[in-house]
């Protein structure tokens, strides 16, 4: 059967789209997929169901709109573990029909679906064009755009030590500006809330660039412990190296909120050697998605950590 997700592309939010029903359409028993909010731009949030098993795991990617090549990342590895269950298929079969029927795997694929829109195709399709290219530092080029569509970092967004966030720029910008209150943007309240409203036992957010994971939020207790058990496990199989926080680290992350506030492991997953602030060249992602292909399995493995 040809596969469904084609990752040599500049891979949109339409496409995206397109794939989850397609993928749903495919595998029904294992696939189902939830509107979870509204971006800024009123585009769906997406959040994909893989599996049919009480435990549950959440996977995002592209909070940052040049960021989207984890997108791909994350919709390639959903249909290769939908695919695995097929007994024709070479991947960890037995392994992943398992985890399939004691797990579930919720996937945001695309936190930030305007600004990767913006990011991808430019400034165009947007009303607010003269202030997107204020915010942009006067550039017309976008395509390094990190931010949501009003210039706010959503990964800066989330109630974890916010105040106190280092590097704010205190307006609106291309990156980094933490807005004007937690969860003001409505991409980032909806992960915030989506995942109040169920048991996660673990979580990663994809990011770029660095091959770096991040797994150690400023706790000193039991959760460290079994953090770091993953978080080596992880660096094991992905060939990428651990980062050991600073004593005063940012805060206002993903992460950083989901390992204070549940006192869970959450890790932050950096693909591709560092670029800089650009997107990720697509020659770079058939070794990406090797190095992460096992990475959802290995969390669901150390659930009950
Ligand atoms: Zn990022």
């Amino acid at each position: 059967m040809e596969r469904i997700i084609q990752p040599k592309q500049v891979y949109t939010y339409e496409q995206m789209c397109l794939d989850c029903n397609r993928l749903m359409d495919r595998y029904p028993s294992l696939i189902s997929m939830k509107t979870i909010g509204y971006s800024v731009g009123k585009r769906k949030l997406i959040a994909i169901k893989l599996g049919k098993g009480e435990d549950k795991i959440f996977i995002n990617g592209a909070h940052h709109a040049r960021e989207w090549l984890t997108t791909t990342l994350l919709m390639d590895i959903i249909e290769t573990y939908a695919e695995a269950t097929n007994s024709t298929s070479a991947f960890e079969t037995d392994k992943i029909k398992e985890i399939l029927n004691q797990c579930s795997f919720w996937f945001v694929p695309m936190v930030n679906p305007d600004g990767v829109t913006l990011a991808q195709s430019g400034y165009r399709s947007f009303k607010h064009k003269d202030l997107l290219i204020e915010w942009n530092k006067g550039s017309y080029d976008f395509s390094s755009w990190k931010a949501n569509i009003r210039g706010v970092d959503l990964n800066r967004q989330y109630p974890a030590d916010w105040e106190t966030i280092q590097s704010d720029p205190g307006i609106r910008s291309c990156e980094n500006f933490k807005g004007y209150e937690p969860l003001s943007e409505p991409e980032s309240l909806a992960i915030y809330q989506f995942v109040q409203s169920q048991s996660i036992k673990l979580a990663a957010a994809y990011h770029s660039s660095g091959e770096e994971i991040f797994w150690k939020y400023k706790s000193e207790t039991e959760l460290e412990k079994r953090s770091k058990e993953i978080a080596l496990q992880l660096a094991n199989v992905t060939g990428y190296k651990l980062i050991y926080p600073s004593e005063n680290p940012s805060g206002g992350g993903f992460t950083d909120w989901f390992i204070s506030y549940y006192q869970r492991p959450s890790f932050t997953i950096e693909i591709a050697p560092y670029i800089g602030p650009n997107p990720v060249p697509l020659d770079y992602y058939a070794s990406i998605y090797q190095q992460n292909k096992y990475v959802p399995l290995l969390l669901a493995e150390n659930r009950n950590l």
